[in-house]
């Protein structure tokens, strides 16, 4: 059985508080959410902390609220209450599909939706107990110096694989962050193409709030949108590979804006503007709207390369890409979703 080493726990209860603690106890402490991911990389070794910083008394970190035509969710929103909520599932579905097939039940009622998008980048490598690792040599994210998955690798390319990210990519959702000040920023920003180091928070600044802009829906302009996930099993696994789709359609059912992103891959959740841009100006009627599917699910295929970082062979990953597209791409013009990629 993996025990948890020894660490101090810390309950502030306001965000002032908390920062503070966070710059007094330096890079040894860590911000502690849910929990669902931190203790269990603490378990295994392949993350360290001497102290932990619980977010949980602090209530503005908590809820969901319109406020000038955006959506604010709290970072400390558990995932099921994202999943849940009325607002989520009828202006921007997309959210609540992502946050609807995360891992279970009890790992969403805890798990949160800031913990999710600071979730640690995976890979087979380094999701192992610190015995199994030992014996490998260790690698290039925690204690070695080599890649298992790119030989000569300089790079950990160890996946993203936080299923809200993309969705949250496509709707152009911004973080509200607090360190010495507090910034905005958009959520691409947050990420790095090294799974090593994947966030550009600094170890003191906490994610307090997501914005997300609230589409308008009128008789000109409708928004649709749906999350695909492809995985082994229909609950608790980790996404294989991921993709959210958001349109939006003119009167005419043309599709006037698309956006997708994917998750999965690399150490960065990925939009796909080139792909997008295949769907413009598509009529959604017609027999043009299954060409624009067959034409951006090759033109993903081309631009995803699923590695051997995560299970599941990386070539029948790349066989799912233009599979689980349209899938995702219909399931959002239909209004249904998401889309549970699961081989049968
Ligand atoms: C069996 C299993 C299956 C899972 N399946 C999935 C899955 O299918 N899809 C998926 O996306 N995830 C999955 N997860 C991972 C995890 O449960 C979720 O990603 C969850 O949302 C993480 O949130 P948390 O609140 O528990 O984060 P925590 O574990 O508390 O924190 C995660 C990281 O974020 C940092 N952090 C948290 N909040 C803040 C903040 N406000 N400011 C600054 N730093 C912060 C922590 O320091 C830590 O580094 C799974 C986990 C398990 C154990
Ligand atoms: S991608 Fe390479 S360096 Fe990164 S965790 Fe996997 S084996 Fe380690």
């Amino acid at each position: 059985m993996l025990r948890l080493p020894p660490f101090e726990l810390l309950r502030p209860s306001s965000l002032e508080e908390a920062r503070s603690l966070l710059v007094e106890h330096g890079p040894g402490a860590r911000p502690l959410a849910g929990g669902t991911d931190l203790l269990v990389n603490l378990k295994l070794g392949s993350t360290e902390a001497q102290t932990l910083v619980s977010l949980a008394a602090i209530p503005e970190l908590c809820g969901i609220r319109e406020e000038a035509g955006e959506l604010v969710i709290g970072a400390m929103t558990p995932l099921a209450q994202v999943a849940a909520s009325e607002v989520v599932r009828s202006r921007i579905p997309v959210l609540a599909q992502a946050a609807s097939v995360v891992a279970s039940p009890q790992l969403r009622a805890m798990g949160t939706l800031g913990g999710n998008l600071l979730l640690d980048t995976r890979c087979q490598w380094i999701n192992q107990s610190h015995f199994w690792r030992a014996a490998l040599g260790f690698c290039l994210k925690k204690d070695g110096s080599k890649c298992h998955v790119v030989e000569k690798g300089k790079r950990c390319v160890a996946a993203a694989s936080n299923d809200t990210a993309p969705a949250l990519l496509v709707l152009g959702a911004r973080l509200v962050v607090l360190g010495a000040q507090e910034r905005s920023m958009p959520l691409a920003e947050l990420y790095s193409s090294d799974g090593a180091q994947h966030l550009t928070l600094a170890a003191d600044e906490l994610l307090v709030e997501v914005r997300v802009p609230l589409p308008e829906q009128s008789a000109r302009s409708t928004q649709h949108s749906a999350y695909g996930k492809l995985r082994r099993r229909a609950s608790i696994d980790f996404p294989l590979l991921g993709l959210a789709a958001n349109l939006e359609l003119d009167e005419s059912k043309t599709v006037r804006a698309a956006s997708l992103a994917a998750v999965a891959l690399s150490a960065q959740p990925l939009s796909l503007p080139k792909v997008a841009a295949a769907l413009l100006g598509v009529e959604t009627s017609g027999a043009q709207l299954e060409r624009a599917i067959v034409a951006a699910g090759a033109l993903a295929q081309r631009r995803l390369k699923p590695l051997d970082n995560i299970p599941g062979d990386a070539w029948w990953r790349r066989e799912m890409v233009p599979v689980l597209l349209g899938r995702t791409l219909r399931a959002a013009l239909s209004d249904t979703g998401p889309v549970n990629g699961d081989p049968q």
